[in-house]
């Protein structure tokens, strides 16, 4: 049998999933080969340890979304299929100026009656506007007409007349988001505001450290892997594509039926696409999705848990660098007396600090730690930082929102066998490269069968 070859750009989550489901889809035999800049791969999923003691954190990827009680969930059941075990996470707890908010009590107890009726007001606002089964299909479909889809998740922020209240909300989105209020959609704000609740969504890892994910898909593929193989430019054949790599200094020419480009949105303009009518389509579609979000991650070893007594979960949020997830990233992998403490700055001072050298980061996230939650510079024993400036997209599938089918092909009509895979098509997160990476190998198979049939 003829087997379809596909060459696959980017050894990341996305381009490891596409070759595992290429391998996987019945009656077309795929080969699959997959090219990847850097000397590993995962991309942006990177687990790492410190040298101090070889206790894990997360430098990347730090928390999955589960689905699966309102439907089908492609990520956990890849994740059972490849016989990895999960443990659930969980954070409820905010701190702002130094007090630390749980529920809606605190919220009178810490900031008034007039903080609560704003923020009860703005929760019933969230919850009517999307409810968990629109929350499931939400980036699948366009809902471009939608106001809070044309309108700045910063102008419903305004709505918020309680300084406090409004300063809360900020705070809990702000490391998801990657981005400013300003910049993205009242849409994607309220959806990630609404990540916080079990009734749409539940958070959960992998035991041994999310990069499991993607060296499980790597270890099981028959997909050639060529790492330290950067791809410079994809041209059109008179059948398929060529693509052109540069290794250790030289260039290497290969050629494919399809081609897939399973990389962040940021870096398809750095490939040469050959034929004008392929840049411009591939320009096009760059500039579409041009809305390039930053996170900078700083982790920190402790000689103890210090924080436990004072606060619980696997994360919560703090009000310092515009509001920043800090996971506990002891209470995910067993640390022994140890304690681990992961940073997640967003937006713009994760952009602007990340010019500064690493002990300076690590100087400020301990010197701007609660007080409230104990002493970290006591505790402290080792830092590492880990910058991702331009690396996730702060809206994604972009504005207006186009068919997925559309969002995935950038020249359909002379280029109909080069797709594109990536979470900026989708959410920014692992489920939606994964969605990506299924819907792009659907349309694939689709062709390749149609191809068969008229011949
Ligand atoms: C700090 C941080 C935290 C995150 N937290 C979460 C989270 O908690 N949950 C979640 O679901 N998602 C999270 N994400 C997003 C998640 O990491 C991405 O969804 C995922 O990595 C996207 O996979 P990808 O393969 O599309 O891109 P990437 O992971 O970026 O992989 C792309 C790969 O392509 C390679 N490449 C680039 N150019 C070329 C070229 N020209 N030739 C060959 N190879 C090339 C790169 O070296 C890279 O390995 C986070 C991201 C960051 C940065």
């Amino acid at each position: 049998m003829n087997r379809t070859r596909v060459g696959i750009i980017g050894g990341g989550p996305g381009g490891l999933m596409t070759a595992h489901l290429l391998q996987k889809e019945k009656g077309v035999g795929f080969e699959a080969t997959v090219f990847e800049a850097g000397p590993r791969l995962g991309g942006k999923v990177l687990t790492r340890q410190f040298a101090t003691a070889p206790i894990s954190y997360e430098a990347g990827a730090a928390e999955l979304y589960d689905y699966s009680q309102l439907g089908p969930d492609p990520l956990r059941e890849l994740i059972a299929e490849l016989g990895l075990g999960t443990a659930p996470m969980w954070g409820e707890a905010v701190v702002l100026g130094e007090r630390v908010i749980e529920t809606y009590a605190d919220i009178r107890r810490a900031f008034g009656n007039q903080a609560l009726r704003e923020l009860k007001r703005f929760d019933a606002r969230a919850w009517n506007a999307i409810s968990p089964a629109e929350y499931y299909e939400s980036d699948w479909k366009q809902d471009n007409a939608d106001v809070l889809s044309r309108t700045s998740f910063q102008a419903l922020l305004d709505t918020i007349k309680d300084e406090r209240a409004r300063e809360y909300v900020r705070v809990c989105v702000h490391s998801d988001l990657a981005t400013e209020p300003h910049r993205t959609s009242a849409m994607y704000g309220l959806q990630n505001y609404l990540m916080n609740e079990p009734e749409y969504m539940r958070l959960y890892t992998i035991e041994g450290g999310i990069e499991r994910l993607v060296q499980e898909l790597a270890r099981r593929t028959t997909a050639e892997i060529k790492l330290g193989h950067t791809v410079t430019r994809v041209e059109r054949l008179p059948a398929g594509y060529a693509v052109t790599t540069r290794h250790n200094g030289v260039v290497t020419r290969a050629e494919f039926d399809y081609v897939v480009a399973a990389l962040p949105n940021n870096w398809l303009p750095a490939i040469d696409w050959g034929a004008p009518a392929l840049s411009r389509a591939v320009l096009k579609h760059h500039k579409h999705y041009d809305h390039p979000a930053h996170y900078l991650r700083v982790s920190a070893l402790f000689d103890a848990p210090f924080w436990r007594d004072r606060i619980s979960g696997s994360y919560f949020m703090i009000d310092a660098f515009g509001g920043t997830c800090v996971y506990d990233e002891s209470a995910r992998t067993p640390a022994g007396a140890y304690g681990v403490l992961g940073w997640l700055l967003g937006g713009e001072p994760a952009a602007t600090m990340s010019n500064l050298p690493d002990e300076q980061l690590v100087a400020a996230v301990l010197d701007t730690f609660p007080q409230c939650l104990g002493d970290a510079r006591a505790h402290f024993l080792e830092g590492r930082v880990h910058r991702w400036v331009g690396a996730v997209n702060g809206l994604p599938g972009g504005f207006p929102m186009q068919p997925p089918e559309v969002r995935h092909r950038p020249e359909p009509v002379g280029h109909p066998g080069l797709f594109v895979v990536g979470d900026y098509l989708f959410d920014s997160t692992l489920n939606g490269v994964l969605d990506s990476a299924e819907l792009v190998v659907d349309m694939i198979s689709a062709q390749v069968r149609r191809a068969v049939v008229s011949s």
